[in-house]
């Protein structure tokens, strides 16, 4: 029998981490399982093969921490994250890296800080632009893949679902492309794991910002929010689609691929100020690169924004830890403008030289006078310590948005099902991964962390269908 004959237990759409996650504890608790995967190579792109490869939950240790001291962490960083996503992750990330390591997929300490104490091995290079073949996030997929086969499932590459029947009492019916021809397939029960909607320029502009042509993609695009409008026209509802995972990359990134997805200029942004074409701030640089890069989507003009710091900055956190932007974004290609002073500075990058020099005063004087939290944008100092920007030569870096994962998308419960604008399970549906909202997002943008989220709902999602309790 083909594959487009049989009905199978469970049709998993997507090859990444969280795809192969779910299809792998499928085949393990006994299911049928039939994997469709767009990418046609052996090695296709996707976020999971070019990953940085630290699995923490909100920076924080999944494996030391308690499930307590997680989702204390999960809740202040996100602020909507739903109770039972917040629960599972914080109480199934432990569970995800010890089934991965049984997997065969191999981790280990990458530095002091406390996220990187589970890192896919091996590590990435400390190296500018994409490393990613032979790295991490790759090596896992080839071994998962592995695993998959050595277990009777089937892995389908070339192959992209499209559409969704639910109509049938028993089963669902993906409808798909492979090359110029339609494919069908039947499952007791659908995965959807397609990564997200990073790489749709529409629903970019439908949910995030008017100018999608103005965001760079910080990952593989390959998120084209299939999984997304599947799941509407099938009645699902939708969260959170407005935040997405990204950083402040330097605006040359567009035309020089050293420039992502790594070095990000965060660590600059984090101790000067950016401003916009008027040469105001319009964001809380404190809250982070990933706060700040929403922040310079949601502009009128995303391409406008700027980054302002001094030569102490330049010299101190510019030039601190992994991918420091002093000296790898010079050494990409990367240009710094320079200038003796704000207004000559305020020349070279095309800004009203009153206002620069009016918005770096206010600023200098809160930061001398503790009154960041009154400035406009107020001011923190979540990330790293603001500093006054005082020493000649005065610099810029033109910035832009980096896009690495929607963080909104469609709307699940605790055990990875997807819920219709009721709140209800739609029957035999679920979301695994990038694809899901839900847990990240909030107020300022909170990251949780994709790869433990697409593991905890990869996993639920199997062990639902299959009916195992943990
Ligand atoms: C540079 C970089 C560094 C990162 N570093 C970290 C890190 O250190 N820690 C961390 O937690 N996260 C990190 N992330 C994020 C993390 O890698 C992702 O959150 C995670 O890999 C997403 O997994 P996924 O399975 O949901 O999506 P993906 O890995 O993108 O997989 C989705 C798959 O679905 C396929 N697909 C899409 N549409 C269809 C369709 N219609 N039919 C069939 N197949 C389809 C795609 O081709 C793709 O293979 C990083 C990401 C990048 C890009």
């Amino acid at each position: 029998m083909t594959h487009e004959e049989a009905i199978v237990d469970a049709i998993v759409i997507g090859g990444g981490i969280a795809g192969m996650v779910a299809s792998n504890r499928l085949v393990q608790l006994g299911k049928t399982t039939l994997v469709l995967e767009q990418g046609a190579e052996a090695e296709y792109l996707c976020n999971s093969r070019f990953t940085g490869g630290a699995v923490h939950v909100g920076f924080r240790d999944p494996v030391s921490r308690t499930p307590d001291e997680l989702l204390a962490e999960i809740n202040s960083r996100s602020r909507i994250a739903k109770p039972e996503l917040a629960e599972a992750v914080a109480h199934d990330a432990r569970r995800v890296i010890a089934w991965l390591r049984e997997q065969g997929v191999r981790f280990a300490k990458a530095g002091a800080e406390e996220y990187k104490a589970w890192v896919l091995m091996p590590f990435r290079s400390n190296s500018y632009g994409l490393d990613w073949r032979g790295r991490g996030g790759d090596v896992a997929l080839r071994t998962l893949g592995q695993v998959l086969l050595s277990r009777g499932g089937v892995l389908q590459r070339g192959v992209r679902a499209l559409a969704l029947d639910i109509t049938h009492p028993d089963y669902v019916a993906v409808e798909a492309m492979e090359g110029d021809r339609k494919r069908q397939y039947r499952a007791r029960a659908v995965v959807i794991a397609d990564g997200g909607f990073q790489g749709n320029p529409d629903l970019i502009r439908k949910f995030i910002m008017p100018k999608p042509e103005a965001l760079m993609q910080r990952g593989a695009g390959t998120g084209r929010g299939d999984g997304l409008r599947m799941a509407t026209e099938v009645g699902a509802a939708t969260v959170g689609t407005k935040r997405f995972y990204g950083h402040c990359l330097s605006k040359d990134a567009f035309e020089n691929n050293k420039l992502w997805p790594f070095p990000v200029v965060d660590p600059i942004v984090h101790a000067g100020i950016v401003i916009d074409g008027s040469a105001k701030r319009f964001v809380d640089e404190g809250e982070g690169g990933v706060w700040v890069a929403n922040n310079i989507a949601w502009l009128a003009d995303p391409l406008s924004a700027v980054v302002i710091f001094d030569d102490a900055i330049w010299r101190g956190p510019a030039a601190k830890g992994v991918m420091a932007p002093n000296p790898n974004m010079i050494s990409a290609g990367g240009h710094i403008l320079d200038a003796a002073t704000l207004s000559e500075l305020a020349a070279v990058i095309g800004v009203p030289a009153a206002a620069l020099v009016r918005t770096v005063e206010e600023y200098n004087a809160a930061c001398a006078a503790q009154t960041l939290a009154r400035l406009n944008p107020v001011r923190t100092s979540v990330s790293d310590k603001p500093m006054p920007i005082l020493k000649a030569p005065f610099h810029a870096v033109r910035l832009c948005a980096g896009i690495t994962f929607t963080m909104g998308g469609v709307a699940i419960d605790g055990q990875s099902r997807v819920l219709n604008e009721q709140g209800k399970p739609i029957p035999r549906l679920f979301a695994a991964g990038c694809c899901t909202g839900g847990l990240e997002g909030g107020p300022t943008g909170g990251y949780v962390g994709g790869l433990t989220k697409s593991g905890v709902t990869g996993l639920r999602a199997a062990e639902c269908i299959a009916g195992y309790t943990a």
